[in-house]
């Protein structure tokens, strides 16, 4: 055993410190399988001092270090690369609720927590913990914060940044920066916490969060409303958003290939409209009491539309049951497509009200480009988010999208960067999107992370390769 490895042994002990090749194979690739590296050791420290020691001795001795949520990031981000000198610091063990307060609206917690628990200790105290995604049982808070999730409640909410008052972190020198308070109000210099948000791990290890809470939504109403276009679909949001306010939650749209792809490959679900029309969307109102005033604004919204001309038909949701099956018709989408094959995802953000503008003409682009490919939009309209994925054109080979995936990403990102978007809206850059993100971001900003970097973790040990 060498020098570092027996330090990390002496100091840490045998629990903490896993380096024998069978224990740490299953810390080295990523969710999706597409990843894969090598490290010398994986370590599983109980509290917030042993990650300060941690890093001590891997900074000490010049070792990159990989921090490890529950490894759903979609973007490789928590995957080692290929150096067998990598050390990964993995944060499960450290899962305890460390204070909820009803009064505050507060929640402090280990970063290790899963953020479905997270959100069942808020409800059982009649709060809830906005933040909500597919990978909730899985995905820890740690890693939630450090990719700046977003998820279905971003429209009311905001994404992670939003929802968090402070944080506790260790930085690559093993002191510990300690921004853990629950203030609502604190204009005392830089808001130093949110440049750990987001950074993917490149900055330091979250060890502590306290988060806002919000009262618990009772009451849902639901709404899917078919719309000729996204022009459209835009109108009818600027109608809902001035009558509704707060209350609108979800503003979802997809297209009517999306639908074909549910029909085609879920079970089980209904079209609720006697004919097919270009696209849909979907709308959901939530309160914490008063069902029967909920139905009744989006019933009065739903009139205005109409008349309004602002969408070509709805179904307002009467029973709960109706409302998850109207649901399904969007959340079926993405493992419709995985279903159909191989295809190519891009998770961009734009300004909303370009939105038309953009559809019409990346729509052009890609099709002079990639004659015949299919693309199926849908995603978080109300956020200015779309997942603009294409699927091989009919009849070509399987091997399609991983052939054409370079070539059709740079024409998707420069068509969003034309429109003023951002190449990533939720999943972040990791390894995936780092050739993009330092083709298409501002020169100045990239400048300014740089600087940030070298401030933070001048050894470069923090998850180098990933972002920058
Ligand atoms: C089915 C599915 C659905 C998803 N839906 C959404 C969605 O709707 N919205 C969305 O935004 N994302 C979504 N994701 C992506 C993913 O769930 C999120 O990125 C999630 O926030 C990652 O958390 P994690 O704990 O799994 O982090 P990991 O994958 O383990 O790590 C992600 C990054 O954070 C770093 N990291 C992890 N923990 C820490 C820590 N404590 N300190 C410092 N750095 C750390 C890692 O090094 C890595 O860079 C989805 C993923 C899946 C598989």
């Amino acid at each position: 055993m060498d020098t570092f490895l027996r330090q990390l042994h002496d100091e840490l002990g045998q629990d903490v410190v896993y380096s024998a090749a069978q224990d740490i194979e299953p810390w080295l690739s990523d969710w999706r399988g597409i990843y894969k590296g090598q490290a010398q050791a994986v370590l599983r420290p109980r509290n917030t001092a042993q990650v300060a020691q941690a890093l001590r001795l891997c900074q000490a001795h010049g070792m990159p270090v990989v921090p490890r949520g529950g490894n759903t990031g979609l973007c490789g981000a928590a995957t080692p690369d290929g150096s067998p000198r990598n050390v990964v610091i993995s944060l499960d063990r450290m899962n305890s609720i460390r204070a909820l307060d009803t009064i505050a609206n507060t929640l402090v917690a280990d970063a290790g927590c899963i953020l479905g628990d997270l959100r069942r200790a808020a409800a059982e105290a009649g709060r809830m913990l906005p933040l909500s995604l597919a990978a909730e049982d899985s995905s820890q808070i740690g890693g939630n914060l450090s990719t700046n999730a977003g998820g279905v409640n971003v429209l009311r909410y905001g994404m992670a940044r939003e929802l968090v008052l402070g944080i506790e972190a260790v930085l690559p020198s093993g002191e510990v920066f300690n921004g853990l308070h629950t203030l609502r109000k604190d204009n005392t210099g830089y808001d130093l916490k949110q440049l750990f948000i987001g950074a993917e791990g490149t900055l330091g290890i979250i060890t502590g969060v306290a988060l806002r809470l919000q009262p618990q939504m009772h009451e849902r109403a639901v709404v899917l409303a078919a719309v000729e276009s996204a022009q459209q679909a835009l109108e009818f949001f600027r109608l809902l958003f001035g009558v509704c306010g707060p209350r609108l939650q979800a503003f979802e749209f997809f297209t009517d290939a999306c639908l074909d792809l549910v029909l085609a490959h879920a079970e089980g679900v209904q079209v609720p409209f006697g004919q097919r029309h270009p696209a849909y969307v979907l709308v959901e109102l939530a309160d914490t009491a008063d069902a029967e005033g909920l139905q009744a604004l989006l019933e009065k919204c739903m009139e205005q539309a109409l008349e309004q001309e602002l969408c070509l038909d709805a179904v307002v949701s009467s029973s709960l049951a109706q409302l998850q099956s109207l649901w399904r018709l969007r959340e079926d989408i993405s493992e419709a497509q995985r279903a159909d094959g191989p295809h190519l995802k891009h998770d961009i953000s734009l300004p909303i009200e370009r939105i038309p503008e953009f559809m019409e003409s990346a729509a052009q682009r890609v099709q002079q480009a990639e004659p015949g490919c299919r693309p199926y939009i849908f995603g978080h309209f109300g956020d200015g988010n779309l997942h603009y994925n294409l699927s091989r054109p009919a009849g070509a080979d399987k091997s399609w999208a991983a052939e054409h995936e370079h070539a059709v990403a740079d024409v998707v990102f420069d068509e969003v960067m034309a429109y003023g978007g951002s190449i990533s809206a939720e999943h972040g850059i990791g390894q995936l999107k780092r050739g993009a993100f330092l083709r298409c971001k501002d020169p100045v900003a990239l400048e300014l992370m740089r600087g940030i970097k070298q401030l933070f973790d001048p050894g470069n040990i923090m998850n180098p390769g990933k972002v920058l």
